[in-house]
């Protein structure tokens, strides 16, 4: 029986997107994954092309196909009118769940071995609703706003996770000793969930310490379920225990919608050069074939990847090696033949 080959929409990305998107195709197709690209624009690229970084093709694009893989894309700090294209897409298809695996890698030395966890960060509402005021000289407000609607869903999210994904322990972490009542509330959510799932172990951590846990014993943290700021900089944390934003996979997820990406920027430093390091688009590019239903073709990459890196022959420049993008490629196909 024939499967239909799924569409994914492929926005290649500024920088040294169309570098490291490119390696995760010959790589995608190389280990049998089974996608019809549909090609759009968005971030600079589609700012020169159309004069909008969100046309709305690239938009019904994503929402005909449901699934995209992207590039890092350009934002300009300060620009009036939008302040980045990443937000835009969370908004537009309400991402409300980013994920992101930190695993540690053969090969890849850092001050520890044997992370293995995801962070599971709210990506709609906190501090990044957006809702700033002046209201006097001198006098600003940024308001954090937090839904139980919104708090109950994500901290869903991490528990279907831990049972999908057969891991132990859901941590969610919070300052609700300061913030009583806006983190109370995510706490409230998080264990009026917590108690649905009776096989997963449930704990809290104040997010300082939780910082100082993470970076002391790493190993003892397995899901980890916070708010928005709070996962933006603890997400980045944890990246940099395993090697840093090179080496991590990103995905945003929504109830319809699921846009995976590298987590780093475009790199304008090494831009088309053949000097970007590809592994985070390929982790990412695992994510999504295993959300596609195609889990053969990600171990197939995973496999590929470690071996590479465990061996430590090829590696690119901010690993510490001498590879280029391509020869990285080269090598990832050759293992997978
Ligand atoms: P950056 O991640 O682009 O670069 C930081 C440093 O890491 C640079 O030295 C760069 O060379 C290096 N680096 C990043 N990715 C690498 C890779 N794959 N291989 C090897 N080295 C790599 O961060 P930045 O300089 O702060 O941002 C540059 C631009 O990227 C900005 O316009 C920013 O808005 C954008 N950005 C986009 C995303 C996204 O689309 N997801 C994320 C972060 C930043």
């Amino acid at each position: 029986m024939s499967r239909r080959v799924p569409r994914v929409t492929l926005i290649r990305g500024d920088g040294i997107g169309p570098e490291v998107t490119e390696s995760a195709l010959q790589v995608i197709a190389a280990a049998g994954g089974q996608v019809e690209w549909d090609e759009q624009l968005a971030g600079k690229a589609a700012m020169d092309a159309f004069g909008t970084p969100v046309p709305e093709k690239m938009l019904a694009s994503i929402r005909r196909n449901k699934v995209a893989l992207k590039g890092p894309l350009e934002t300009k700090i300060g620009r009036l009118g939008f302040r980045s294209v990443n937000v835009a897409l969370r908004k537009t298809f309400d991402l409300y769940a980013n994920i992101r695996p930190i695993l540690s890698l053969p090969g890849v030395k850092t001050a520890f071995a044997g992370v293995d966890l995801v962070v599971v960060r709210e990506n709609t509402e906190g501090l990044y609703a957006g809702i700033e005021h002046q209201i006097a000289p001198g006098v600003v407000e940024s308001v954090k706003v937090v839904t139980s609607r919104a708090s109950r869903r994500i901290a869903r999210y991490a528990f279907d996770l831990a049972v999908r994904e057969k891991r132990r322990t859901v941590t969610a972490i919070h300052k609700a000793n300061i913030m009583k009542l806006s983190d109370g509330l995510f706490l409230k959510c998080a264990r009026d969930v917590a108690r649905g799932y009776p096989k997963i172990a449930y704990r809290e951590l104040i997010v300082d310490n939780a910082c100082m846990q993470l970076v002391l014993r790493p190993q003892d943290f397995d899901v980890l379920l916070l708010e928005n700021l709070y996962g933006d900089i603890v997400s980045d944390l944890c990246a940099g225990l395993v090697g840093g934003l090179g080496l991590v996979p990103g995905a945003n997820i929504g109830r319809t919608v699921a846009i995976f990406e590298a987590v780093h920027g475009t790199a304008p430093d090494i831009a088309g050069k053949d000097l970007a390091n590809p592994i985070a688009i390929l982790f990412s590019s695992i994510v999504m074939l295993r959300h596609l239903g195609q889990a053969k073709a990600a171990d197939r990459i995973e496999k590929a990847v470690h071996g590479m890196l465990g061996r430590g022959k090829v590696r690119t420049r901010d690993l510490g090696g001498t590879a280029t993008t391509s020869q990285v490629t080269d090598r990832l196909i050759r293992l997978l033949r």
